[in-house]
């Protein structure tokens, strides 16, 4: 037996991304790879805890080193340590700034520990810088699908944005395979605009630093996007290994639901709920870490989804009053009545849910996504046919890939990107794309082509599957490189 290579993981600070790299981390450790994961003192609590539900004997494999993130020392509040606190544009450029200021402590840990190479997240640009100072590769993680990497990079690099005149006029993703349209509208807002300033230039950094790593690793499988991998290889002719889904890595129920925060409802009670429920007769519907609705959206929401006469289990997160830019709250309506009045046919989750345990549940049908790339990849691989309901981050671009690409998916018909609280959708849209994605002939057919998607994404991370042989791959390679 050689030695054993150890690596360095450096994920986000935000749940859509610790979540994976720490499923990540297990898959890894259980191929006798040393791991350890750095993060903040707020944020080990979490990680910490998704590593105990394991019971998987190589866990004791996984270590992890802890940084002081200087949330103070750059003027934000004491405890802000992670990007779902960071709640108003003013606060961005803030936790930038803390994100760089962590290079020095991150590489004296590097200097003190010798890892034999570093995966880090594109938000750490600087990490390219810390790796060549000590001889070894720095693997980038970004968490989202091929289709939307190169999506972007070809965005990135061509602009074809920059030629339509109106931010409605569809214009073709230039390179990128099928003819995708796309809007303007469907950039984030910094784009839109034209805005250049210190956060711009670091999203830039973090795209640029991206394409200079030693390679990216990917939660995706080659079976799904095979098309946009090759693309992605061949094209802009970068290293990738796709060694997802990586939520496929959690086996049993305590595992499952400690992913991210551990849920706040008894998930033993959620599934017996679930167990009363008849097959593919709930839609599941949830918008993952960070979106916030206000008043209005969720009341079309309620209302959608009591119209669509189908049962269901909503994840709910408002925007608080603070964080409102007018106060508007409706006083007719109230989620209060709303959830009484629907006993027994939906249940209301306040705060976290226990959701891929939710999604691989028999009774679950139909998914309403937000389409970050988690839960896109967790809808396919239970098999659930989706609403998308992108909101921001390259959400639109996974939406594509669901709707166009898959076939997997109805949009709900979300037009312009806002960051957090998303644009407005009425309750006839919601209503239409359920009884879509739940009802007759289309439905049927979207249903039996996800299953298809599951089955394929079961058999790519097990013995010989496609990931599993790219994570080989990507642990030879590093052996080969470190000793
Ligand atoms: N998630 C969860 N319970 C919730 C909300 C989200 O377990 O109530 C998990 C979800 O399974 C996924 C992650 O949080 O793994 C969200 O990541 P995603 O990329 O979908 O979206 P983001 O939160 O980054 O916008």
């Amino acid at each position: 037996m050689g030695s054993q290579l150890h690596m360095f993981m450096f994920p986000f600070m935000a749940r859509g991304h610790m979540i994976p790299v720490v499923d990540m981390a297990k898959f890894l450790s259980s191929r006798g790879i040393k791991i350890t994961i750095v993060t903040t003192p707020l944020n080990s609590i979490s990680i910490s805890n998704s590593l105990h539900a394991s019971k998987s004997l190589s866990v004791s494999q996984i270590h992890l080193l802890i940084l002081e993130f200087p949330s103070v020392r750059v003027g934000l509040p004491d405890g802000c340590e992670n990007f779902d606190s960071v709640l108003s544009p003013a606060m961005f450029p803030k936790f930038i700034s803390a994100l760089n200021l962590l290079q020095t402590p991150f590489e004296e840990a590097v200097m003190e520990h010798r890892p034999h190479c570093i995966l880090a997240d594109a938000f750490f640009p600087w990490a390219n810088d810390v790796a060549a100072k000590f001889g070894i590769p720095r693997l980038n993680f970004n968490g989202t699908s091929f289709f939307s990497y190169c999506a972007s990079e070809f965005m990135r690099i061509h602009e074809p944005y920059n030629h339509v005149s109106s931010d409605t006029e569809p214009f073709l993703i230039p390179y990128l395979p099928g003819e995708i349209a796309f809007t303007k509208m469907k950039l984030s807002q910094l784009v839109r605009e034209n805005v250049k300033n210190d956060v711009t230039d670091f999203l830039k950094r973090a795209q640029e630093s991206g394409s200079a790593s030693y390679g990216v690793v990917m939660n995706s499988f080659y079976e799904l996007e095979s098309e946009y991998v090759d693309c992605f290889r061949n094209v802009l002719g970068r290293k990738a290994w796709h060694i997802g889904p990586l939520s496929l890595c959690n086996k049993v129920t305590e595992e499952k639901a400690q992913r991210g925060n551990g849920s706040t409802i008894d998930e033993h009670e959620c599934l017996k709920w679930l167990d009363a429920k008849k097959p593919n007769s709930v839609v599941y519907v949830c918008f993952g870490s960070m979106t916030k609705f206000n008043s209005d959206q969720l009341k079309e929401i309620a209302s959608g989804l009591e119209a669509s006469e189908k049962n269901f289990i909503w994840v709910v997160r408002k925007v608080k009053r603070e964080e409102e830019e007018e106060e508007e709250e409706d006083q007719d309506w109230s989620l209060e009545e709303f959830e009484q009045r629907m006993e027994g046919k939906g249940m209301i989750i306040r705060g976290w849910a226990p959701q891929v345990l939710i999604l691989d549940h028999p009774a679950v049908g139909g998914f309403i996504t937000h389409c970050g790339w988690n839960s896109t990849l967790e809808g396919v691989a239970a098999g659930v046919p989706m609403v998308t309901w992108p909101v921001s981050a390259e959400q639109f671009y996974n939406e594509k890939l669901v709707t166009e690409v898959l076939k997997v998916g109805v949009a709900v018909g979300v037009e312009k990107w806002v960051r957090i609280v998303g644009d407005f959708i009425g309750k006839g849209a919601v209503e239409k794309a359920i009884r879509r994605v739940m009802e007759g002939e289309e439905a049927e057919e979207m249903r039996n082509r996800a299953k298809e998607l599951g089955e394929m994404a079961r058999k790519a991370v097990a013995e010989n599957g496609s990931s599993c042989s790219d994570l080989d791959a990507l642990i030879k390679e590093l052996k080969s490189l470190a000793f």
